[in-house]
């Protein structure tokens, strides 16, 4: 999300006549688009951003600006405790930019930290950063309201507002003719997209499919609760939207999913990993977990590894529970499971996601999938790497293959994180 936002601040830039530069060293502003979803993201940025004030003592006119989560969070507080920052920028005030530069020039702080009810930033001529001229990001909403107690989000971007679907299709279409192959979708919850022209995400989808039956179409994230039958059988029924289903269940306990406010219990979850299984063969899923929220029981722990055992993911995020101030669990609930018990918990569930992972890799040797290519490995230029529709990484010896060639590959080989395979 973040680095299609940087897409989004790079093109309101270009618009202005800036430029990116090739170093930093060369630059007269630098952005850092920052994240607060766990104190560690924040910790990261505040390490980072030190660097930066050190090349302000060489350059005295050189401009750095906070943009993103944390300066909506943080606000005014930031440009007191960070002294040499001269911007501070919401996610919403992008468009403002350039109007707050021209404040810094003459020697205030640009600050906007207002939200919005309507910007999606469908108008903009995009920019893409650090491309591979094949795979492409496309934000198709902004905000989020589900209100998770543990998550910050819907108090740092706001309210859920969805780009119209035209803007989208038209980007999208851009996309395949400069030659990309795959765009992923993305929002908080793409799956409650809806325009005013009275699109919903499955319609949406239906539509971007048929640009091109080459154009592989990916999404992020889908909340489990609006994951619907219609949404399942429109990926059934084009084979260029992608087998594989990022699917946060977050705890596999049904009293830690109403403390968190998740809106699903997990027996609503299980039915929606076996529709899945159902309806759209092969689909790999993912997830994202939070280990020792508040309250957590060893036999929540176990129902959470137990659920994972059952819907057998394909690949997780997975982290420790980190309080965010402003956020209902932190007003009125207590964070009371030790730092030592979050970790152990967190580390048998990446143990077991990694035996997971390695038999779900086990069962693919011997398969033949239709693989992307995206880049050369980075290990040796003997061999391409690409993506299967299942998001899976496979790497296979190069024949003279392009980024952007779909090659059929069979896998001879696999860790728990990539397969291997050699092209038929
Ligand atoms: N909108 C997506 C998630 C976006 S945040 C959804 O609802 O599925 C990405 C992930 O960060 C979440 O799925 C959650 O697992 C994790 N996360 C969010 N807030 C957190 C917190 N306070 N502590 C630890 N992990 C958190
Ligand atoms: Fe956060 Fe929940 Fe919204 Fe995801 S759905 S962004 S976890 S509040």
């Amino acid at each position: 999300m973040n680095f299609s936002d940087s897409e989004i601040v790079a093109s309101i830039m270009k618009d202005n006549d800036y430029a990116l530069a090739a170093d930093i060293s060369q630059a007269d502003v630098i952005f850092v688009n920052t994240c607060s979803i766990r104190d560690r993201a924040e910790k990261r940025v505040r390490n980072r951003i030190q660097e930066f004030k050190s090349l302000k003592k060489h350059n005295k006119s050189l401009v750095v600006g906070i943009l993103g989560c944390m300066a909506e969070r943080l606000k005014l507080q930031l440009l007191e405790e960070e002294k040499f920052v001269d911007m501070i920028v919401g996610p919403d005030a992008y468009r403002d930019i350039p109007k707050l530069l021209t404040k810094v020039e003459s020697g205030q702080k640009g600050v906007n930290v207002l939200l919005s009810q309507e910007e999606t930033y469908s108008d903009l001529n995009p920019v893409r950063l650090d491309s591979n001229g094949v795979t492409a990001f496309i934000s198709i909403m902004r905000g989020c309201q589900n209100f998770c107690s543990y998550c910050v989000v819907p108090l740092t971007r706001g309210k859920e507002r969805s780009r119209d679907a035209s803007s989208i299709i038209q980007e999208a279409k851009g996309l395949f003719d400069k030659g990309y192959r795959e765009i992923t979708l993305l929002g908080q919850n793409v799956n409650s997209y809806k325009d005013e022209n009275g699109y919903n995400f499955a319609t949406l989808l239906k539509k971007v499919a048929l640009i091109n039956p080459l154009l592989r179409i990916r999404f992020a994230t889908s909340h489990p609760k609006d994951i619907s039958d219609e949404l399942l059988d429109t990926i059934a029924a084009h084979h260029n939207i992608c087998r594989s289903i990022h699917l946060p269940v977050q705890s596999g306990s049904r009293s830690i999913l109403k403390l968190m406010n998740r809106k699903y219990d997990r027996e609503d979850y299980i039915n929606r990993i076996d529709a899945i299984k159902k309806k759209v063969a092969d689909c790999a899923i993912s997830t994202d977990i939070i280990s020792g929220f508040c309250d957590e029981t060893e036999e929540d722990h176990r129902q959470t590894l137990s659920l994972m055992k059952y819907a057998a993911f394909d690949f997780a995020f997975m982290f420790k529970y980190s309080e965010r101030p402003g956020t209902h669990a932190a007003e009125n609930m207590q964070d009371n499971i030790p730092d030592n018990i979050k970790s152990r918990r967190l580390e048998e569930i990446i143990a077991l996601q990694k035996d997971l992972s390695l038999k779900s890799n086990n069962k693919d040797i011997g398969k033949t999938f239709e693989v992307l290519v995206e880049s050369f490995s980075k290990r040796s230029k003997e061999f391409v790497s690409g993506r299967n529709s299942q998001n899976k990484m496979i790497i296979f010896p190069q024949k003279d293959f392009k980024p952007g060639d779909y090659v059929q590959v069979k896998v001879t080989a696999c860790t728990s994180a990539s397969l291997k395979g050699e092209a038929v």
